[in-house]
């Protein structure tokens, strides 16, 4: 089961990125508060709180064939006893063996399994999260088993030896693991009495040799931690499922009213992980695998603090930006970059880090010191533009439509985001939670630029040409690194002998949908209409009846009999559409980050242009690929890469 480490949001992405400002929000009225609910969204939600303490959210969907619920615990590794690393995801997989109730080992996760459902948790610096999904009608039995995780399991000596080899296996796995290695090494190059520091897993040695060694009885530990720690105060619960909210209180009433209630005080792990002499590093460590990565982290002040204004998002828009002008675009330019993501890493309440992660390429390994300058500038660049507001607004309506008009993700997926929100925000945002900034603060995001500098920098550069160059070993995972220092006026050389290239902000973004209303439909229409009918077209249309999105499909079937008359004109009509996309590519990422997505393909007949997402904006980029065909011309440099 998954202690994994957190990871950074992908810039770019309307998931967790940004747009237009919509009508009120959508509240749904849930005993006490309002939680702020997307528009489209039909189920019903009710937050309830037992005697005990323990929060609940309830999600009633009639049309779900899965139920799913989600136990967050507020403890998580930050709270291991010294020594003792890896007690609390032990505890965890733990909880999973049997209970007084039902003492038949596995017995929870086999019903769960023979009822077309599965399971999981995992253990994270503070929280630790249980989860499955089940057929619907199986909702109560297997609710009834996973209530008895918090309520009495069994921990068997037995057991407790056998799991701790299954900790320790899962190790074995993680030690091969670049995204393991990397993020203990960072925790490793951090203050040792800060929990950050600590290894998460766990792993035989601890748990078993070491434990012993200290006269310690690792089961007895784990009995004290959960006996002191789990607390049904600490927890919060969501249940998704078909039946009714009344039903479902019932349910949870019924199965979770005998958790206890300790009355535990909520963790707090005050200061920073890092102190100056762990800033203005540069970390070369040898990875797995092949390949080049360049990770830039700078302390930043949590963005939880004000995720209403989002600073951290407005930035990682900016410097994750892919468009012309941009940091990535320039270094992909210059052949240097494959990918580049920037976002809030690893983060609490107290101390948090923004992070820059660019992947190199061959070329790009040997360029490292201009790729640095070509970040600092770009920083410069935005520390100095004045934040402006139109990039908030633009921000904002991406994200806000990202929020209103998300795809349904699967219920199991659905309940662990929210349970792990009930931990963080009000239960007004338990949905929304940090998605969307809703508060224009040029001083929050002034704030956070300005933490971005070589004073506080840390550089993780990974590559296999550092194999046999380092000296050092982090302990848990034995990954190869070695540490210089990098102090600020190095940094600015770097920046003095980067290449000249034209870095500058976003041009408008023409695609962010404003009009999302819902065109409204009639009667039911089984099958498409045709609107028109030349002698060189058709056309046909389908009202949606059943999403009630603004969203719209296009699909465009171009018939040139010709095109694949021949061998020769097939791979004509192939080099035709690549080209086409080709030269829609400036076009290509803003659509995408304002949820237009489209493709030009051949086919039997000829080829083929599909285009989906919010309707409002998909004339524009019709117009414009239409345009692109129309005008079609062959651009010989274009022609030979495609080619190649
Ligand atoms: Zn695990």
């Amino acid at each position: 089961m998954d202690s994994r480490p957190r990871e950074t949001d992908a810039p770019g992405d309307p998931a967790n990125g940004a747009a237009p400002p919509l009508a009120a929000a959508v509240t749904a009225a849930t005993g006490d508060v309002e939680i702020i609910r997307p528009r489209n969204d039909k189920r019903g939600y009710r937050r309830v709180v037992l005697p005990n303490s323990l929060e609940c959210l309830l999600i009633s969907d009639p049309d779900t064939d899965k139920a799913a619920a989600s136990m967050n615990v507020s403890v998580g590794y930050f709270c291991d006893p010294d020594g003792l690393e890896g007690l609390a995801h032990f505890l965890e997989h733990m909880l999973f063996y049997a209970s007084e109730k039902y003492p038949e080992e596995d017995s929870y996760s086999k019903y769960i399994a023979e009822h077309g459902g599965s399971t999981n948790a995992f253990t994270s610096s503070e929280h630790t999260n249980f989860y499955f999904d089940v057929n619907s009608d199986s909702l109560h039995d297997a609710l009834d088993r996973f209530a008895q995780f918090f309520i009495k399991p069994l921990m068997s000596p037995d057991a407790t030896l056998r799991e701790i080899k299954a900790v320790d296996s899962e190790n074995q796995k993680n030690l091969l693991s670049d995204p393991w290695r990397m993020s203990q090494l960072q925790k490793h190059l951090c203050a040792e009495n800060h929990p950050y520091h600590k290894f998460s897993t766990g792993n035989w040695n601890t748990l078993e040799v070491k434990a012993k060694e200290k006269g310690l009885d690792t089961r007895l530990e784990l009995i004290k931690f959960y006996d002191s720690h789990y607390s049904a105060n600490l927890m919060q619960l969501v249940v998704y499922g078909k039946d009714s909210l009344d039903n479902l209180q019932n349910l949870v009433e019924n199965k979770f009213c005998d958790i206890r209630d300790v009355g535990r005080k909520p963790f707090s792990f005050p200061g920073h992980p890092c102190t100056p002499e762990h800033l203005q590093v540069l970390v070369k460590a040898v990875p797995i695998k092949q390949g080049h990565t360049l990770r830039i982290l700078f302390p930043i002040t949590p963005n939880i603090r004000c995720y209403k204004e989002g600073p951290c998002k407005y930035i990682s828009h900016l410097i994750g930006h892919e468009g012309e002008g941009s940091l990535f675009y320039v270094l992909k330019k210059l052949g240097w970059a494959m990918s580049l993501e920037a976002g809030e890493g690893d983060w609490s309440h107290d101390f948090s880090f923004f992070c820059v992660v660019i992947q190199l390429t061959d070329v790009g390994q040997e360029h490292m010191e201009d790729t640095l300058g070509l970040l600092f500038r770009y920083i410069k660049l935005l520390q100095n533009s004045g934040t402006p507001k139109w990039i908030f607004d633009e921000l904002q309506a991406i994200c806000e439509t990202g929020f209103h008009y998300r795809d349904k993700s699967p219920p199991i997926n659905y309940v662990v985001n929210i349970s792990s929100n009930m931990q963080i925000f009000p239960p007004k945002d338990w949905l929304i939670a940090s998605s969307v900034p809703s508060k224009f603060s040029p001083d929050a995001i002034q704030n956070v630029l300005n933490e971005l500098t070589p004073e506080t920098v840390r550089i993780f550069w990974e590559s296999k040409k550092f194999e046999g160059k380092t000296k050092l070993a982090e302990p848990w995972y034995g990954t190869s690194y070695s540490v210089e220092v990098v102090p600020p006026s190095i940094i600015q050389k770097w920046v003095g002998k980067a290449p000249e290239e034209d870095l500058h902000l976003p041009k408008r973004n023409i695609f962010i949908p404003s009009d999302l209303s819902l065109r409204s439909v009639e009667e039911k229409v089984s099958f498409p209409a045709m609107l028109r009918k030349t002698q060189f077209s058709r056309l046909w249309y389908k009202p949606d009846t059943m999403f009630f999105t603004p969203k719209a499909y296009i699909k465009m079937d171009f018939h040139c009999p010709l095109s694949q008359s021949s061998p020769e004109s097939a791979v004509l009509t192939d080099v035709f559409t690549r080209l086409l996309m080709d030269y829609l590519n400036d076009y290509a990422y803003d659509a995408q980050v304002a949820g237009l997505y489209y493709v030009v393909k051949p086919n039997d007949t000829g080829f083929q242009v599909t285009m989906v997402g919010f309707n409002d904006k998909m004339r524009t980029l019709l117009e414009t690929v239409i345009g692109k065909i129309a005008e079609f011309e062959v651009k010989a440099d274009r022609f030979s890469v495609i080619k190649g």
